[in-house]
């Protein structure tokens, strides 16, 4: 609207995550992801262990609030559902120094990386980009964030992923393959960084098939927790 410009259609909503205890919002400007962390999952997934992690990315509105629903996505036969910490960037930049990579955090999540596995396996086996396994609708579940200023910054702790009450996936931060300031440090080579990005940092092992009624409870020690009821498809 400024200079007398007005927009030729409404803008779009701007995505947020809640702030756990308090009713303020962190607006979120992209979601970051990370391939492979976990020893274990990367055994799981058929992978070498030894390549150095890689990116990908989730628009900002497929997140879904705690307690939200995520409808089973169009296309795949295979949903399955990825608990992992998320990173809140207050600040960014490119190249930054690993040492200096805690500074740009603003705080901490529990998501859900929600993954079309056939759809995803069938890109990497023709090598195409892995939009169509990872960036959907309603893909990036996502609890409250909780800041670093009140939890400071988690390198180790249990995270898990419960579906309908039944341990489905359990590791621990501290096996992280690539710790958060390697993970922000690694990320900013690639891209500028900037405030408002979240990053989602890899998955323990455990990965499973997801289908509508399930309802899946997800906790990282130190950090929170999240649930999020997946759902009949959209027509
Ligand atoms: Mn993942």
């Amino acid at each position: 609207m400024s200079n007398g410009k007005h927009d030729v259609i409404p803008p779009a909503p701007q995505a947020a995550l809640a702030v756990a205890g308090s009713s303020d919002l962190f607006p979120v400007h992209r979601i970051w992801c990370v391939g492979r962390n976990y020893l274990e999952h990367i055994k799981e997934m058929g992978q070498d262990e030894r390549e150095p992690p890689f990116f990908f990315a989730k628009p900002a509105d497929a997140l879904v609030p705690d307690n939200g629903t995520s409808p089973y996505p169009s296309l795949t036969k295979d949903m399955h559902h990825e608990v992992e910490l998320v990173v809140a960037l207050k600040s960014g930049g490119r190249n930054i120094p690993v040492d200096k990579a805690l500074d740009c955090v603003w705080g901490y999540g529990v998501g859900i990386d929600l993954t079309r596995r056939d759809l995803q396996i069938a890109s990497r086996n023709m090598k195409r980009p892995w939009e169509i396994g990872k960036a959907f609708d309603g893909s990036a579940p996502c609890g409250p964030l909780q800041p670093a200023s009140k939890i400071g910054h988690p390198s180790k702790g249990r995270i898990a992923l419960k579906a309908n009450g039944k341990l489905r996936q359990e590791g621990d931060l501290a096996q992280m393959i690539w710790n958060v300031p390697e993970v922000v440090g690694k990320l900013s080579e690639m891209v500028a960084l900037a405030a408002g990005d979240i990053i989602m940092t890899g998955t323990p092992s455990g990965v499973a098939a997801t289908v509508p009624g399930d309802k899946l409870e997800c906790e990282i020690e130190g950090v929170g927790k999240l649930i999020v009821t997946i759902v009949e498809p959209v027509n």
